[in-house]
């Protein structure tokens, strides 16, 4: 593979990265995860708008402006050949004598990007919908920026699989916050999709505004407030979004079927829909 490190295109045995860099010291880095279908970016304005809002929020600078973003992002897909996958970005505030204190933004932000290949569209976890695992969310209480601290939601995933789950929905004060990395729905016994309001608590999903997008477009009722564990599970459907899962059925919440214990028509529906749209604008 050839990957993207501080300005130059390197095979990724030869990347270089500094151990004083603060994202490796102090998960003082933001990424973006971008899905390609067919060679293109998926929802690409999106993500870089809230790549801007991460590194705003974090008082970082900005690696490079978005045209030449674009182009890297563009550049790293065609020298790896990328027909489906992802180009995963991140954006530390450099290297610096370890310090709690940032330091001065003449450091200069570290700039990475590598891309991952994925086999099928499809995944025999999506087709037979996802089993999760319930756990406290106990990550920082500024989940809205996209920063590299991932060691919970890692944590508690692998829990989860250990316990033999195929993810995990956090929870806070009674509620659902979301997936380890997605973000989570319910279809109501009277048919609202229910998902929790953007907050501090949640990650703003690209995803999730695409498909809350299709589905207000559609006439689909939706309702953005907390739901619980119980109400999941006597839910219709319940499904989770995400850049690299798109619209997926869970099936099952902690031991407990979601409706018949099959993925529902709506989280289908969606998940046809959203990729239609993903790949009709793909850029
Ligand atoms: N929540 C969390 C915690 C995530 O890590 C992700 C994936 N980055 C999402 C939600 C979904 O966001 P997106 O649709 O932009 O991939």
């Amino acid at each position: 593979r050839t990957v993207f490190v501080n300005g130059e295109f390197v095979p990724e045995a030869d990347a270089r990265i500094s151990v004083f860099d603060r994202g490796f010291l102090f998960a003082d880095a933001v990424y973006e995860v971008t899905a390609v279908i067919g060679g293109k970016l998926v929802d690409y304005a999106a993500h870089q708008a809230r790549l801007r809002r991460s590194l705003a929020e974090l008082d970082m600078a900005s690696p490079a402006g978005d045209d030449e973003l674009l182009a890297l992002h563009r550049e790293l897909v065609r020298r790896n050949g990328i027909d489906l996958g992802s180009v995963y970005l991140q954006v530390s505030r450099g290297a610096a004598d370890r310090d709690f204190i940032w330091p001065p933004a003449e450091t200069g932000p570290g700039l990475v990007l590598f891309t991952q290949t994925r086999a099928s569209l499809e995944s025999p976890e999506a087709e037979r919908g996802l089993r999760v695992a319930v756990a406290p969310d106990l990550r920082w209480g500024r989940r809205d920026i996209k920063t590299t601290q991932l060691l919970y939601a890692s944590m508690a995933k692998s829990q989860a699989r250990r316990d033999g789950f195929d993810d995990v929905w956090m929870t806070e004060n009674g509620f659902v916050t979301e997936g380890s990395s997605n973000n989570a729905y319910i279809l109501t016994q009277d048919g609202t999709i229910v998902t929790p309001s953007l907050s501090r608590s949640i990650l703003p999903g690209i995803t999730r505004s695409a498909v809350l997008h299709g589905a207000a477009e559609a006439g689909l009722a939706i309702e953005e407030r907390p739901f619980t564990v119980e109400e999941a599970q006597g839910a219709r459907e319940a499904f989770i979004t995400s850049a690299g899962a798109f619209v997926t059925a869970v099936v099952e919440i902690d031991g407990v079927r979601v409706g018949d214990g099959r993925p529902g028509d709506l989280a289908r529906r969606l998940r046809r829909v959203y990729l239609d749209e993903a790949m009709r604008t793909a850029i």
